[in-house]
Formats: C-alpha cells, structure tokens, sequence
C-alpha cells in the first residue's frame, strides 16, 4: 500500500487516510500473533473460505477497533467478518457503522488471505482460465493491462492471473456486443470495463499509460471509477 499516492489522490480525506494507514499499520502488527496453516488442498479455501478462524479473527479486529476509534464497536465481530466474507459491501450490519467495519475487517481479511496465499503458493494452478481467483475463488474487481496480456488481480489474496480482453470474468459472456467500457477525464490509464448481459463491471489500469505501483493502492486511489460504474447501473 502507498500512502503517499492515496494522500495525494485525497488531499481533502487528509485525517481518514491517516486513520486508515494507522489501522493498516495495527493490523500487519497484530497479524503476527496468528497461526497461518499450510493446506492440503485449495478445497479448505474456496467457494464460502469458511475455513477462515473467525474467532481469532474477530480478536484482532475488536483489539484494532478499540486502539482506532477509543470504544467498543456496536456490531457482532464475528457475524460482520462473516458478512464481509460473502459480500464485501457489508450489507448485513447497520449503516452507521458500515464504513468503520470495512476500515478494520479489510485489512485483516486481505492480510490473512494474503499470507495463507504466499504459505500455500504451490498449491495455486497456474493453467487457470476461470474469471474467478485460482487461489480464494472471489470475483476480481481490478486488472492490469500490457501490450501483450491482461492480468486479473485478486483484491483479498492478492494473485493474478491472466485472462482474455474480450471476456466478462463474471459471466464468460465474449459477445463484443454486449461488451464495452468508458473511461473518466479525470483519471488516465483507467477504464470501466462493463458487461451488459450480467451488469457487472471492472477496472482496468493500462500499464502503458499509468504507472502502477500496487493494485490494492490502485484500486483505492480509482475509487471515483467505481461511483461512475455504479451511476450507470452496474454491479
Ligand atoms: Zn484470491
Ligand atoms: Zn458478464
């Protein structure tokens, strides 16, 4: 994660990032005190990941929520990282505490995710042509792209893999016609690839036109895509 690129792409967030690179910083320290298995087969991670320790988990989250914002949360710990697990909008747990949870569970799902990932790294195909994540199973929400081959990246583990251009990883659909994208003024090298036979969407950073310092950093720097993707109706 780049902090200095997220500062500058939020000159006016200037007190949230700091809060969030702080909690950032709390989650990769209290990581260190949870055991990572090394596993048999990618079955013990894919589809639900309910393999994940929730409770030990749930720990970490409540010891980080406290040190950031001074009391107790009003959630469930444990049903709010279940809830982020099956969909990473939070859905389930109120609205007033939405973004303080996602602040704190973020970081502690995607560094599990992402050391179980490095632990059991032999484990992941490489002859993988699935639009979902080889190693976890989730959706992709960001690619890079490069002369030769477009790369979908995983926001919770962290691999990539590559993938065709003309290919919603949602729904397989190939049809070009149902196939397209738009781009914003504001940010270049960054496209809103979108599908219209299952509305779903992802972004794309063109490595020719943008230098890329790490997709996790992309992704939060290119937020204003995703308010863009959701305005014209896709998922
Ligand atoms: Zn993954
Ligand atoms: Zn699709």
């Amino acid at each position: 994660m780049k902090w200095e690129s997220i500062q500058k792409a939020y000159p006016d967030d200037a007190a949230g990032v700091q809060l969030a690179r702080k909690i950032y910083e709390l989650v990769q320290e209290s990581m260190k005190a949870i055991d990572i298995p090394r596993l048999d087969s990618l079955n013990q991670v894919e589809g639900s990941m309910m393999q994940l320790p929730f409770s030990s988990l749930a720990k970490v989250c409540l010891h980080i929520w406290k040190q950031s914002f001074e009391e107790e949360p009003a959630i469930d710990m444990e049903q709010a990282l279940a809830s982020f697990i099956k969909d990473e909008t939070l859905a389930e747990i109120p609205e007033e505490t939405r973004d303080a949870a996602a602040m704190v569970i973020r970081p502690v799902v995607t560094s599990y995710m992402s050391t179980l990932r490095e632990l059991n790294q032999d484990l992941v195909s490489s002859a993988w042509n699935s639009g979902t994540c080889p190693f976890c199973n989730a959706y992709p929400r960001i690619a890079l792209d490069s002369e030769t081959s477009r790369k979908l990246s995983c926001l919770l583990c962290g691999q990539d893999w590559d993938f065709p251009r003309i290919k919603c990883p949602y729904c397989g659909n190939n049809d070009h016609e149902t196939l397209g994208y738009f781009e914003a003024e504001e940010i270049e090298g960054v496209r809103v690839y979108y599908c219209d036979k299952c509305k779903h969407y992802i972004k794309v950073i063109d490595t020719r036109e943008r230098a890329v310092q790490d997709t996790e950093t992309e992704d939060v720097i290119t937020l204003v895509m995703d308010e863009l993707a959701r305005q014209e109706g896709y998922l």
